[in-house]
C-alpha cells in the first residue's frame, strides 16, 4: 500500500525516468534503434528498476498513466533527438505496453495524439507486448493490436518462448517482431537445448516473415551464435545497459553512423 501511494506521488512529482537500451543490427553491427525502459527514483529507497514496481502498478491501475507517461517522454525524446544534427538517426524506438493499455481506445488516442504532437513517422515505433498479452483472446486488446498494425507501426512479442503460444495463432496476429527471452540466450552455448530453441524461433520468424530480436545477450560467443543463426537484431550488456537519455546519446553519437537526411525544403 505504502508503494501504491508512493508510486502515484513519483507520477506527479516527475520521480519516474525512461532509460534507453540499444538494439544493435547483428549483420551490419550498428546500432538501429532503442528500448525504452522506466526507472523510479525513489526518495528514501534510491533508484528502483521495473520489477520492484511495475507489478505494484499493474495490480493498482496505476500502470496506465505510468505506462502513457513513458510512451509519451519517450517520443518526445526522440523528437529532441531527430532535431539534434550531432545524434545520429535512431531508426526505431520501442516501448513495452501492458495489457490494461491495450484495453481502452481512450488510450489508443492518447497514443495517437503523442505521435501527432511530436510528429515522428509512425512506424518508427515498436510497441512491445508479452506473449500472455498478445495471445490472449480479448477482443479489445486485438481490435487495439489491429488497428496500431493498420497505422504502420510494428508490434513486437516481448520474452517470446516463455508463454503458451500457439503456433497457428501468432501466425494470425498482427505481429512484425519476436523478441527471443533472454532465459534462453543466456545458456547459449551451455546447455544444447538451449542453441536449439532458440535457432527454431529464429526459423519460424524468418518463415512467418517476422523479425528477431534476442534480448540479454552478454557474451561474444552468444553474439556470434546469433549471428550465425540468422537472428537479425539484438541487445543486451554487450552493447549497453540501458542509459539515462544523456548518456545514450554520447553511446549513440559513438556508435553509430547512421547519418540524418538533410531537412527537406518544405
Ligand atoms: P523487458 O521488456 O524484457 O526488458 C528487458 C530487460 O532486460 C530490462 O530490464 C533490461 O535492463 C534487461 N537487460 C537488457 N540486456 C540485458 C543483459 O544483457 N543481461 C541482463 N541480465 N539483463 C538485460 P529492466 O529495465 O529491469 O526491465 C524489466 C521489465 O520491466 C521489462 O522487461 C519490462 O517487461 C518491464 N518494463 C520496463 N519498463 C516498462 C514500461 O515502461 N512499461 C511496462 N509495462 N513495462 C516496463
Ligand atoms: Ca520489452
Ligand atoms: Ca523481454
Amino acid at each position: 500500500l505504502t508503494l501504491e501511494a508512493d508510486l502515484r506521488r513519483a507520477i506527479d512529482e516527475g520521480q519516474l525516468e525512461v532509460f534507453f537500451q540499444p538494439v544493435v543490427s547483428l549483420d551490419t553491427g550498428l546500432p538501429t534503434g532503442a528500448e525504452a525502459l522506466v526507472r523510479w527514483h525513489h526518495p528514501t529507497r534510491g533508484l528502483l528498476r521495473p520489477a520492484d514496481f511495475i507489478p505494484a502498478a499493474e495490480e493498482s491501475g496505476l500502470i496506465v498513466p505510468l505506462g502513457q507517461w513513458v510512451y509519451r517522454c519517450a517520443m518526445e525524446q526522440v523528437a529532441a533527438w531527430d532535431a539534434d544534427p550531432a545524434m545520429p538517426q535512431l531508426q526505431t524506438i520501442a516501448v513495452n505496453l501492458s495489457s490494461q493499455q491495450l484495453r481502452e481506445r481512450r488510450l489508443s488516442l492518447q497514443r495517437q495524439q503523442v505521435v501527432h504532437d511530436t510528429g515522428i513517422d509512425r512506424r518508427r515505433i515498436c510497441v512491445e507486448v508479452t506473449e500472455t498479452v498478445a495471445m490472449d483472446n480479448s477482443p479489445a486488446t486485438r481490435r487495439t493490436l489491429d488497428s496500431m498494425h493498420r497505422d504502420g507501426l510494428q508490434i513486437a512479442i516481448d520474452d517470446f518462448g516463455t508463454g503458451y503460444s500457439s503456433l497457428a495463432y501468432l501466425k494470425s496476429l498482427p505481429v512484425t517482431t519476436v523478441k527471443i527471452d533472454r532465459r534462453f540466450v543466456a545458456d547459449l552455448g551451455a546447455s544444447p537445448e538451449s542453441g536449439v530453441i532458440v535457432a527454431v524461433i529464429v526459423d519460424m520468424a524468418r518463415h512467418l516473415g517476422l523479425q528477431v530480436v534476442a534480448e540479454g545477450v552478454e557474451t561474444e560467443e552468444q553474439r556470434a551464435m546469433l549471428t550465425a543463426m540468422g537472428a537479425g537484431a539484438a541487445q543486451g550488456f554487450l552493447w549497453s545497459k540501458p542509459l539515462p537519455a544523456v548518456e545514450f546519446a554520447d553511446w549513440w553519437a559513438r556508435s553509430a553512423v547512421t547519418t540524418k537526411a538533410a531537412p527537406a525544403n518544405r
